[in-house]
C-alpha cells in the first residue's frame, strides 16, 4: 500500500509522482513561475542549474519544501532550453547525486521502500531478519539487471548474501546500485520536455546558464581519434563522449581496457572523460587503474571478445576488419577481410 508523503519528503524526491501532482495543485504556468511574485522559485531553479555545473552536485536546500519542489521541474525546463546536450547530462546526474546523498541519509524506511516501487518498480524488503549490515533485500532477478555494471568482486552474486530467491544488502550499497537508473530516469524526463516560449526573466537566467557553463573538451585534443585506428564499437563509444552523450557502463569498460591494451597510459585514458556528464577524477583513476592492474588484484583487464561486446548489443561491426577477428584490439592487425578500395587521382 502505498503512503502519502508530507511536503518535506516530496521537496526532497521532486521526480516522484506525488511530488508532481502536488506542484500541479499550485496551477502555475510559465508566466506565473517567471513573475516577481514567484521569484524565488526561479532562482532556485538558476542555482540548482549552476550548481550542477560548478559542482556537479546540485545542494539540499530544505529550508522552504514549495520552493525546492517547484524549483524542480522549472530548473528542467531551463536546461532544456539552452539546448546544451552536455548541461543535460550533467545536470541529470547531478539530482541523482543529491538524491543519493538524501537516501543515505534517510531513515524512514516505508519512504526508501516507497521511492524504490513508485519510481524504479522496484520491490524492497526491508530485511530485519537479513545477516548483519545487510537491512534490505530485493529479489534476485532485480540483483542481476543492475549488478553487472559492476566488475569489482564484491558485487560478484557469490560474494553476497542470498536466501530465498533475495539478496541482502546494506543501505549504501542499495543507493549505489540504483544511482545510475535515478540519473537515467531524469536524464529521459529531460529528453522529453518540450519548452514553450519563455517569460523574460526566465529568458535572461537561460542565457545566463549557457553563458557559464563551459563547452565540453574535445576527446579528439587528448586522444586523436582516426577512423581507420579503432575499431567501430570503440570508436561508437568515444563518439558518444565526444558527442556529450554518456556511454553506457560496458562501452567505457570496452573503451578503457581497448586503450590500455593499445599502449596508452592511465592518464591518457582518464584525460578521455572530463567530457561525461558524472567525471570525478579521483573515481575515475581509482578505476582505470584497477583495469590497468595497478590496483587491486593486479590484474590487468583484457579487453572483452566480440561475443560479449555483441551480447551487449555494442558491437558496430563493418565489412573490412571486423569478419576475421574475435576481440576488438585485433582490428586493424589481422588482414582485411575484403580490400579497401583505392581512390584514384584521376
Ligand atoms: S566485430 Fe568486434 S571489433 Fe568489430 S565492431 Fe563488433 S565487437 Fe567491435
Amino acid at each position: 500500500m502505498d503512503i502519502q508523503l508530507g511536503r518535506a519528503d516530496l521537496a526532497k524526491y521532486p521526480f516522484l509522482s506525488q511530488a508532481g501532482e502536488h506542484a500541479k495543485a499550485f496551477d502555475l504556468d510559465l508566466s506565473d513561475l517567471g513573475s516577481a511574485e514567484y521569484a524565488p522559485v526561479a532562482e532556485r531553479a538558476k542555482e540548482r542549474v549552476l550548481e550542477a555545473v560548478r559542482k556537479g552536485k546540485v545542494s539540499d536546500n530544505l529550508v522552504n519544501p514549495d520552493v525546492e519542489l517547484l524549483s524542480f521541474p522549472l530548473a528542467m525546463v531551463l536546461v532544456k532550453a539552452t539546448g546544451l546536450e552536455h548541461l543535460a547530462s550533467r545536470y541529470a546526474l547531478s539530482e541523482a547525486l543529491r538524491v543519493e546523498g538524501l537516501l543515505e541519509k534517510e531513515t524512514n524506511i516505508n519512504v526508501i521502500a516507497y521511492i524504490f516501487r513508485n519510481a524504479l518498480k522496484v520491490e524492497l524488503e526491508e530485511a530485519s531478519d537479513g545477516p548483519q549490515g545487510h537491512g534490505f533485500a530485493i529479489r534476485f532477478s532485480e540483483y542481476l539487471k543492475r549488478s553487472t555494471q559492476f566488475h569489482e568482486p564484491e558485487w560478484k552474486l557469490i560474494n553476497r548474501p542470498v536466501s530465498k530467491g533475495r539478496v541482502y544488502l546494506a543501505k549504501h550499497d542499495l543507493v549505489r546500485l540504483i544511482r545510475a537508473e535515478i540519473r537515467r530516469m531524469i536524464y529521459q524526463r529531460l529528453k522529453s520536455l518540450t519548452v514553450p516560449r519563455l517569460p523574460p526573466l526566465l529568458d535572461q537566467f537561460v542565457k545566463e546558464i549557457t553563458a557559464r557553463t563551459p563547452p565540453p573538451r574535445r576527446v579528439e585534443d587528448v586522444i586523436p581519434v582516426s577512423p581507420d585506428m579503432y575499431p567501430p564499437c570503440v570508436k561508437h563509444a568515444l563518439d558518444m563522449l565526444k558527442n556529450g552523450q554518456d556511454p553506457p557502463h560496458f562501452a567505457r569498460f570496452l573503451m578503457t581496457t581497448y586503450l590500455l591494451n593499445i599502449g596508452k597510459s592511465v592518464d591518457d585514458v582518464i584525460g578521455i572523460f572530463p567530457r561525461a556528464a558524472d567525471f570525478n577524477e579521483r573515481v575515475t583513476r581509482y578505476q582505470v587503474e584497477h583495469l590497468a592492474g595497478i590496483r587491486g588484484g593486479k590484474v590487468k583487464y583484457r579487453v572483452p571478445s566480440c561475443k560479449n561486446v555483441v551480447s551487449h548489443s555494442f558491437c558496430f561491426r563493418d565489412s573490412v576488419y571486423c569478419p576475421n577477428i574475435v576481440n576488438p584490439v585485433q582490428y586493424g592487425r589481422r588482414p582485411p577481410a575484403v580490400k579497401k578500395v583505392k581512390k584514384s587521382n584521376a
